[in-house]
């Protein structure tokens, strides 16, 4: 992945929580506190005016630049952990334009390892864990697959939309919803939502390279 690809899938990143920020608070007012939706559009669009005032020298720059706009910006549970997230990927990205697929990958476990850390949520606790640790398990078996390879990312977006769509069916344990216990069953985890979002700007991003 180049640098390049890296804001695109930002850009894009972005594009989907704006088209989705009235859904996303939907599922947050159902099951939190109703604001998740502008909080990521909130933190996003900064992220997008960052890249747009900063040409920063690398990729390891860049994400450093995402984390610290979103720590700042979106607030919250989100905020820490995607913020967080984002600072640890930045340390393992190399100072260059580029990174080789298996890196990109690297960074990204750095990046769930860093949200299971603070989060301390595990698959089946209805937060966004339940997309980013099912994604890695997948990611890291496509480790040796050439970068471009549109097939993975295309099919773990789709599978990320249905992990988060399962969480529907969870009793929550972590976060402000963990306080509704039963009554959180019928409703969508929000930052599960984001985390599929997410993946599906990838999916859009290598799409985009490729064709
Ligand atoms: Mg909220």
């Amino acid at each position: 992945m180049d640098q390049v690809a890296f804001r695109q899938l930002w850009r894009r990143f972005a594009e989907l929580i704006h088209e989705n920020r009235e859904v996303l608070n939907d599922l947050d007012a159902a099951i939190g506190d109703a604001d998740h939706g502008s909080n990521m559009d909130r933190g996003l669009g900064k992220v997008v005016e960052a890249f747009n005032a900063n040409s920063e020298a690398s990729l390891h720059a860049d994400a450093k630049l995402v984390g610290m706009t979103l720590m700042s910006t979106v607030g919250g549970a989100s905020g820490a952990l995607w913020g967080s997230g984002m600072l640890k990927f930045s340390t393992v990205l190399p100072d260059a334009a580029v990174v080789e697929w298996s890196g990109f990958i690297d960074a990204l476990d750095a990046f769930v390892e860093a949200l299971s850390k603070r989060g301390q949520a595990v698959v089946g606790d209805k937060t966004m864990m339940d997309v980013f640790l099912p994604a890695m398990t997948e990611l890291r078996d496509s480790v040796d697959v050439q970068e471009g390879s549109e097939e993975i990312v295309v099919a773990l977006a789709e599978h990320a939309k249905g992990w988060s769509d399962a969480t529907r069916d969870l009793v929550a344990r972590r976060g402000r919803a963990a306080y509704l216990g039963e009554r959180s069953i019928g409703h969508i985890d929000p930052g599960s939502v984001s985390a599929a979002l997410w993946f599906q700007a990838l999916a859009d991003t290598v799409r985009d390279q490729v064709s």
